[in-house]
């Protein structure tokens, strides 16, 4: 079971049960097993629905085999990026049906070079989070091409709630 947004409940979840957030296996070496590793404090957006909490207890678990630590987000933050997954999104969205950096940039009022790691990043994992997405639900597998099945989840799916799907069969990055 994955969080889509953190409240109290999740902060007590993410600190009392962290092995509920352990990876099957270590991202690093994709061999080892993992052991809880204590948790570090994250600061949050707030765009995803944290009321007063700023602050975010996030999991740690270390490497039997390459001894090497990971941690693991709680789906409603993004992987090393400030902004929650709703404004990447609509971004990447916007960028779809308008097709330039810059119109996506002046309309969501965000810089280019955001929308530009926003697109390198789904472009760099386009495909093997279509292919175990397509493998999970079959009827995804409908969409001819990379571009109108990333089009149909942009529009008609939460990016959130996708990512916390793919969580459960590999760390997204
Ligand atoms: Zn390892």
């Amino acid at each position: 079971m994955n969080f889509l947004s953190l409240d109290p409940y999740v902060c007590t979840a993410c600190s009392r049960e962290p092995m509920r957030y352990r990876p099957v296996r270590c991202p690093k070496c994709g061999i080892g097993r993992l052991w809880g590793h204590g948790y570090y404090w994250r600061k949050i957006d707030r765009h995803c629905g944290a009321g007063t909490h700023e602050l975010a207890p996030v999991p740690r678990f270390r490497c039997t085999g390459c001894g090497r630590t990971c941690s693991r987000l709680p789906a409603c933050i993004a992987p090393r990026r400030w902004h929650g997954w709703q404004p990447q999104q609509d971004a990447l969205r916007t960028l779809a049906e308008a097709g330039s950096v810059r119109a996506t940039a002046l309309v969501l009022q965000v810089c280019r070079n955001t929308v530009l790691r926003w697109r390198g990043w789904l472009a760099e994992h386009a495909e093997v989070f279509a292919f175990h997405l397509k493998s999970r639900f079959p009827d995804w597998a409908r969409e001819p091409d990379l571009t109108t099945f990333w089009r149909e989840i942009l529009v008609g799916r939460s990016l959130q709630e996708v990512m916390a799907i793919l969580d459960t069969h590999l760390t997204v990055p």
